[in-house]
């Protein structure tokens, strides 16, 4: 039987599931797998699934797609557009959406593992498939390898990926060495005295302590960090404050900082660190501030023998220029977990999903950081053809390239 990748796509695209949260997904994922005759284990680091294909002797592949979503209105104007809502970790009610595209993910190591099996007679060796949960957090990854997923199934030879981007469709990045920035979330607590609006003199504001730390932390990355190296430190969320006639007691600010190197992690986790403190003091706070690693999140590096092979088969493919050095991308991935915690090198590809004429039209307009909605954008719309059939072929070409 063959599975209809389209409707597969559009079902998962309409039924997206925070991290951790992934039941349904992994219940279509392991139908399929069943489908398949694919052998396969659930409830792996609570919501991740795994499944081994074992074809004689031969190296052991494992291709990683991760399955979780994010919480993003969607404002696609999409036929199949999600208007699925969740509960966050806080115990908020948000909207849901596969902002990220990892609906493509799950939906083209499903249609791989379908053609590598047809396909048995022409390669040896083992393959294991992982339907990873909670990318998003920085967790899945580990969760799966602490609920014993490295044990419980063949060890890798090799770790393979991928991710949708906004390329055109049917153009491929990949680069060896760093090719994704490591990156630790943090979340920052200032502690000041409340009280009322009119009476600030009685007060330490936490509201104008929170304000001046954010101008300050903008300072990081021009002053602190060598200009040859990519950094960024983003403060995504800052929350104080109920009323306009309250001075609140405390506020809360969440950070996300990338970097490409342990040099530059150090330097800027330190100047962070003393910029929270400094401002803290010098807004006469009593209590000194909490600074909590949510998550961390090491580089994405690309093994650079096997990417050289990734490249010149994907050049044969596809066409010597459909594969191109896309540099370092300053989001982050635990997908590298599985690489370094059982010592196999690791490749993870980006591929297009970008409508090429949409794309070129941008680019001569110089407008594509305006017109191409990037990942976690709520217009982000990977077009399904011919990204679907991209993504399967990457996969299969990859995992025939090291299989033997
Ligand atoms: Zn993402
Ligand atoms: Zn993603």
């Amino acid at each position: 039987m063959a599975l209809d990748l389209e409707s597969l796509y559009i079902d998962l695209h309409r039924h997206p599931e925070l991290s951790f949260q992934e039941t349904r997904t992994a219940g279509v994922v392991t139908a399929k797998l069943a489908e398949l005759g694919i052998e396969f284990e659930e409830g792996i680091g609570r919501t991740g699934v795994a499944a081994v294909v074992r074809n004689g002797e031969g190296p052991t592949v494992w291709l990683r797609a991760d399955m979780d979503a994010l919480p993003v209105p969607e404002q696609t104007g999409l036929a199949y557009a999600s208007t699925a809502r969740g509960i966050d970790p806080a115990g908020n009610d948000v909207p849901v959406m596969h902002a990220c595209g990892h609906d493509m993910h799950v939906t083209c190591l499903l249609g791989a593992l379908e053609r590598l099996v047809d396909e048995k007679d022409a390669w040896s060796g083992t393959i294991v498939a992982v339907f990873q949960p909670a990318e998003e957090h920085g967790a899945g990854a580990q969760a799966m390898i602490a609920d014993g997923v490295l044990e419980r199934f063949p060890r890798p030879d090799i770790v393979l990926g991928q991710h949708v981007t906004p390329l055109p469709a049917g153009v491929f990045g990949v680069r060896a060495g760093t090719q994704m920035a490591a990156s630790d979330g943090l979340t920052v607590t200032m502690f000041g005295r409340g009280g009322h609006g009119s009476r600030p003199h009685a007060t330490i504001d936490p509201i104008v302590m929170a304000a001046a730390t954010v101008m300050r932390l903008q300072t990081v990355v021009s002053r602190e960090v060598d200009p040859r190296d990519v950094a960024v430190v983003t403060v995504g969320s800052i929350h104080a404050g109920l009323k306009n006639n309250i001075i609140p007691a405390e506020a809360k600010l969440e950070l996300s900082l990338r970097y490409p190197n342990d040099e530059a992690r150090e330097r800027v986790l330190g100047k962070v660190e003393r910029v929270v403190r400094a401002e803290a003091e010098a807004s006469g706070a009593e209590e000194p501030p909490t600074i909590v690693t949510d998550h961390t999140l090491p580089p994405t590096i690309n093994d650079p023998d096997s990417t050289a092979r990734l490249v010149s088969a994907f050049g044969r493919a596809f066409g010597e220029g459909a594969v191109i050095d896309p540099g370092m991308f300053t989001g982050s991935e635990d997908v590298s977990w599985f690489a370094r915690e059982s010592g196999a090198p690791l490749v993870f590809w980006f591929w297009g999903g970008v409508d090429p004429t949409a794309y070129a039209d941008a680019v001569a307009a110089g407008t594509v950081e305006r017109d191409i909605p990037t990942n976690h954008s709520p217009l982000f719309a990977p077009v399904v053809h011919p990204t679907l059939e991209r993504g399967v072929e990457a996969l299969v070409v990859a995992a025939r390239e090291f299989l033997a």
